[in-house]
Parts: structure tokens; sequence; C-alpha cells
């Protein structure tokens, strides 16, 4: 069985969901953080993985 989860990236500044992405759990155990486009921001923002 496939290990991968889907997980929800938040705009650090607004707290929006922008991104989705797929974990795999065996390879990445840290919590994801991605510098990525929010067009709420209107900036480039660190995106962290949201707990649901
Ligand atoms: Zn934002």
């Amino acid at each position: 069985m496939s290990q991968d989860r889907l997980i929800k990236l938040g705009c650090k500044d607004c707290k929006r969901i922008n991104y989705w992405s797929q974990k795999n759990r065996r390879k990445v155990e840290r919590k994801i953080e991605l510098s990525k486009f929010c067009k709420w921001c209107g900036k480039q923002t660190v995106h962290k993985e949201v707990k649901k």
C-alpha cells in the first residue's frame, strides 16, 4: 500500500490553503515548508503543512 498522503499547504501570513501536495511518510519526516506565491498576499510567502 502507498504511504503517500495528501497534505494541505497553507500560507504562513494569511493562513489560506493555496496548494496541495503529497507526502511520503517514509521519506519525509519533517513538516514541509515551501516558498510559494500566495495570490491573496500578492507575494512569495512560506507555505507550511497544515493539519486539518
Ligand atoms: Zn497569503
